[in-house]
Order: C-alpha cells, then structure tokens, then sequence
C-alpha cells in the first residue's frame, strides 16, 4: 500500500479534510494531527474499520482505544453517563474539552466490543485540533484513535513520525506540523461520593495536572483489580519505548560507561555544569528544553529527541530525570515506561 502525505494548511485544510473523510466513510483508518500526539483514526461505529487500527499498529487487542467526539452534543452517543456524575463530567467538560483530558465512562451500546476491548466503559475525549475536529464535523461519527505508532513504540508527534512508523500499512497521513502538547491526553475515571467531591483515578499522567484537576475532584492512583482497568499497556514494560537501550539515571554518579560504548544523553536543560551533562564525554546529547528548563517545553520535544537519539546509532541512551511536579509528573512516566529496566507498578 502507498502511504500518502497531505499537507493541511492553516488557512486552507479543506482538500485534506475531504480526503480524509472520504477515506473513513469507506471504512479505512487515517493518521490525523491532534494537540497531544498524531493519532489513526477510525469510524468508531464500524468494527471492521477499527479492526484495520489494531492491525495496522499490531496493537494487541487487549488495549482499548480512546474515542474522539467533535462536539460536546456527540458524548451521549458513545457514553450513558450516569446521574451521579453528570455534573461534574460537564464541569470537567467545560473546564478541559475541547483538550487533552479523557474521560472513561461507561459505553453506549453503539460503541462496538472492540474499541473498548470488552470493558463496559470507553474511554472518551474532544481534540482541540483544528484537522481532527474538522474531520469529525464532517464526518458527522465518533472517531476512535490510538497513537499512531507501532505497538509498544514512541509516539508520534510528527507526520514524518508517523511514516516511520507506519509508512506502507495505511492509505493516508494529514500532515499539520508538530503537536502543539507533545504528551498523550491525561486519562481519568470518576468515582461519585456522597456529600463530598468526587474521587478521579489517574490511569495516566499528561498535559492536564493533578494539580489542575483538584479543584474539581480527589486525585488518586486506580486501585488494583479495578473494573475501569484494562490488563493493559500503560502497564506493560516496554512502552514508548526506542529500539536502543534506554537507562534513567537518577543520579549521574551512579552512571558506570563501558569501555568503547556509544552512549547519547536525553537531558532536561543541557547545561554543561549539570551533573549527568558533565560526567560523561557523549555522542550525541539532546536537551528537552535547553537554558532555563521549562516543562511545557520538554513535554513537547520528548518524543521527538527520543527518536532523534534512537536514530543515532548508538549503545544506548541515558536519561536525566526531571523535577516530578506539574507536567513533570507525566514526563518522568514515559521516562521509566520507555526505560530498559522498567517493571510495572505491582
Ligand atoms: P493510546 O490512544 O495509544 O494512547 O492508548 C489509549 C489508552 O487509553 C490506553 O493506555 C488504554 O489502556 C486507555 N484506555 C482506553 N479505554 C479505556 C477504558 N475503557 N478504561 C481504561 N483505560 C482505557
Ligand atoms: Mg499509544
């Protein structure tokens, strides 16, 4: 299959969108821009066409997909929310869509078994991206849209991304330039209490901060065994991750070079007094947000430096950590996810 690029340009994305959404109305799937990372998407209604997304990434089928709604009116055709948390979905509605915040409520009956791997619940969210709202307008249906990398691989966060990932197995890719967040969205279920604000599982970190969603609701880790909770990916231990090997070192003393190895270093600000900048003479050094440090920065170029040093020939790469607050907090989690030594939470 020839995978072709068309550019979307901000003041004219028409031809694009056309072609995309002639590609889904026939029951293909199309890697679309979003503001978190480049998506492929699919009709969410059609079990075929979402069988072509697993396929396409070898996505095992245990792994939900996350639904994406062009319009607030369209999330009572992929969830029933129930009564006793209706009122604060909308609050979390206003506050965060159209953005990077997803929502796990439970299914309506059109949203197929496959999508939502078996679970009662699907996973929910409106994108802010001009390309992707655009093509659900115009669509008129419920997208369904993972990550549009292989399995277990770096997110894309740029069309030239995607086509390394995914050149020759899907017809389509929209090109709109590098994600303007850089992060998967944040992923919340929502237990109501009586009398007291609502309980909000953090099934993942992202863009949208614990601390932003405290004034609505009590942060706090799923429970094991949890219905919401997928046997899945977030917790496998090869996630995001590059075909070199990749270490986070938390302290740069305990970093032990062997003789005549390539070693490159995905650091926070490339400052040369920082300790894991300066105990090691590296290959290839790339800086999430070189000078001062800023954590929406590096949130942005995480993937991308991940896969710039991946391409680098290298033995493996090193990862300084960075300061586990806000956006941090969602940083550091791809970081050990993509690390070689990784082992999922028990
Ligand atoms: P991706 O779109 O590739 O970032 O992956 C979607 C993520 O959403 C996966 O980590 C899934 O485990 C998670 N997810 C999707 N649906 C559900 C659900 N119903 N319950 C819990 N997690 C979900
Ligand atoms: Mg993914």
């Amino acid at each position: 299959m020839l995978t072709e690029v068309i550019q979307a340009a901000d003041d004219d994305m028409n031809a694009a969108v056309e072609r995309a959404v002639s590609l889904l109305l026939d029951g293909d799937v199309v890697a679309l821009p979003t503001e978190t990372v480049y998506g492929l998407a699919a009709d969410a209604f059609s079990p075929a066409a979402i069988a072509k997304i697993f396929a396409s990434k070898e996505r095992p089928l245990f792994d939900p997909l996350i639904v994406h709604i062009a319009s607030r009116r369209d999330l009572a055709s992929v969830a029933q929310v129930p009564e006793s948390i209706a009122s604060v979905v909308a609050q979390l509605a206003d506050a965060f869509w159209p953005g990077p915040l997803t929502m796990i409520l439970p299914k309506s009956d059109a949203i197929p078994d496959l999508v939502t791997s078996g679970l009662a619940t699907v996973a929910v969210r409106q994108s802010a991206h001009p390309v992707m709202r655009a093509v659900g307008k115009k669509l008129g249906r419920p997208l369904a849209a993972p990550s549009a990398n292989r399995f277990g691989r770096i997110s894309p966060t740029s069309a030239s991304a995607v086509l390394k990932e995914l050149d020759g197995k899907i017809p389509l890719i929209i090109d709109a330039g590098a994600c303007s967040q850089g992060l998967e969205s944040t992923i919340i279920s929502i237990e109501p209490r009586e009398g007291k604000k609502p309980i909000f599982r953090l099934h993942r970190a992202g863009p949208i901060t614990k601390e932003q969603l405290q004034e609505f609701g009590k942060v706090e880790k799923p429970v094991l065994g949890d219905l919401h909770q997928p046997h899945a990916p977030g917790q496998l231990a090869s996630h995001y991750a590059p075909r070199t090997p990749f270490f986070l070192i938390e302290h740069a003393q305990d970093f032990r070079p062997e003789p005549g190895k390539k070693y490159g270093l995905l650091c926070y600000r490339g400052n040369p007094a920082d300790p894991h900048v300066a105990c090691h003479d590296w290959a290839q050094m790339e800086a999430l947000s070189p000078g001062t440090g800023k954590l929406a920065e590096a949130a942005v170029r995480l993937f991308y430096s991940m896969r710039l040093l991946d391409e680098a020939g290298l033995d493996a790469i090193i990862a300084e950590p960075v300061s586990e607050t806000g956006l941090g907090v969602a940083i550091m989690d791809r970081l050990r996810r993509a690390a070689h030594d990784f082992s999922p939470p028990a």
